[in-house]
């Protein structure tokens, strides 16, 4: 299967590949061979053949698309670049590309600038490509909500004025938008295009490509260009046959997003992050002065309501364990039951590990109970949906550098 990865020489790593690049540099100079830096992965792939660090994902330097492909994207040879922002329903704001969004956004404006007789040939398009639909509550939602909602959450995350060519909502898993997403693709690709599959880790996108190929019946045929190794992408790879002769599809390694959560969790305590099924609401009604905690990872205080009480529903794992209480105790929580009852992080020594504990303050005002009024997201994990008649004002504890937001609710 196609599967995102990356190889990296003779770079200094990024945040999080210290200990890892230290390890295989040290064996490099105990080699002699100077100063070559080499990923744990690279390392182990080379020599044994196989990734042995279960945490390698987490180990991994981020592949800079905007470095790597940017320059192509705008073609001199005229052939025209597609992108297809991959963004993964569970997590939309965490996982959604959005520097690439932003670098399409830019190259859009630019030209336009200078556009007299219409848009030039080799500008770069975009599709919104949501994924894992399936995990949505999709009886309960309505596709031209969804649809008009992730084009507004697109637009907000690229921070300009992106145009896209076209929404997606898809589920490989179920096969759900799969033939509508690659007839559009071939739509605007024309013979010469060049398409370029973007996407965080674990948005989907391997999944995608396998079940694109399959769908234009390029599977179990050579020309679908595989790893060398089963289970991992090296680089920026072509995918050959999908598109037909002339048009290519390339896949590039799954973007390492550091303010989503999950880029700092383990193997283990991924599994017990990571949306698997359909998401079932878990709602609490909550007063001033009392907390909800998703394990040992969020804690949203309620600090002051202009009304008796809210509520608050939770959309996250189902394996997350939930806890609510008195904000006055939250500090015994931290010290006495993080990375024990309340895991993720598994065990109290990861708790340090994930880094400073802080706090963003939220106004939340709505009309109504029955409906969400705004949905607090946290990158790589989930959100809260609010739902209240008057105003809230509250407070939202996670480790810094994970995002989190306020926006229009989802369901
Ligand atoms: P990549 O890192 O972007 O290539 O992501 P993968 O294709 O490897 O998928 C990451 C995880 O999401 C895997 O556990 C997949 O089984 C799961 N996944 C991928 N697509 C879907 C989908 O459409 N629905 C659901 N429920 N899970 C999916």
């Amino acid at each position: 299967s196609l599967k995102s990865g990356h190889l990296r020489e003779g770079l200094e790593p990024s945040r999080g590949a210290e200990p890892a690049a230290a390890a295989a540099a040290e064996t490099a100079e105990a080699k002699g061979e100077g100063k070559v830096l080499v990923c744990a992965r690279c390392h182990s792939l080379r020599h044994y053949g196989h990734v042995k660090h279960p945490d390698a994902e987490r180990l991994l330097p981020d592949f800079d698309f905007v470095a790597a492909v940017g320059p192509r994207l705008a073609s001199p040879s005229g052939a025209r670049s597609l992108v297809l922002l991959l963004a993964d329903a569970s997590d939309f704001d965490g996982s959604f590309p959005r520097a690439v969004a932003r670098l399409v956004a830019a190259a859009g404006e630019a030209h336009r600038k200078d556009w007299k007789h219409g848009a030039p040939a080799n500008l770069p398009r975009a599709l919104l490509v949501v994924t894992k639909l399936d995990l949505l509550p999709t009886p309960s939602l309505s596709p031209d909500d969804v649809h008009a909602w992730a084009h507004a959450r697109a637009r907000a995350g690229a921070g300009a004025d992106l145009r896209l060519a076209g929404v997606h909502l898809v589920s490989a898993a179920r096969g759900w938008g799969v033939r509508d997403l690659l007839d559009h693709v071939r739509e605007l690709t024309g013979a010469r295009g060049n398409v370029w599959a973007v996407g965080a880790r674990n948005v989907g996108k391997s999944t995608l490509l396998n079940a694109i190929a399959k769908c234009s019946g390029v599977v179990g045929r050579p020309t679908l260009t595989e790893a060398p190794v089963p289970g991992t992408t090296l680089d920026v790879i072509k995918v050959d046959g999908v598109l037909g002769a002339q048009a290519k599809l390339f896949d590039t390694p799954g973007l390492l997003h550091g303010h989503q959560l999950t880029s700092r969790l383990t193997s283990e305590e991924m599994k017990l992050v990571q949306v698997r099924k359909e998401m079932r609401p878990r709602t609490y009604r909550i007063k001033t002065g009392q907390s909800i905690h998703i394990g040992g990872l969020v804690r949203l205080d309620v600090e002051e309501l202009t009304v008796g009480s809210i509520y608050v529903t939770v959309w996250a794992s189902p394996l997350l364990p939930l806890h609510m209480g008195k904000t006055e105790n939250a500090a015994t929580m931290i010290k006495e039951h993080f990375g024990l009852q309340l895991q993720p992080p598994i065990g109290q020594d990861r708790v340090k590990e994930l880094g400073k504990w802080v706090r963003k303050q939220f106004k939340v005002s709505g009309n109504s109970w029955d409906t969400n009024s705004k949905d607090i997201a946290i990158a790589g994990l989930g959100w809260f949906g609010v739902g209240l008649k008057g105003e809230a004002v509250l407070g939202l504890w996670t480790y810094d550098g994970v995002d989190v937001i306020s926006r229009s609710s989802l369901v």
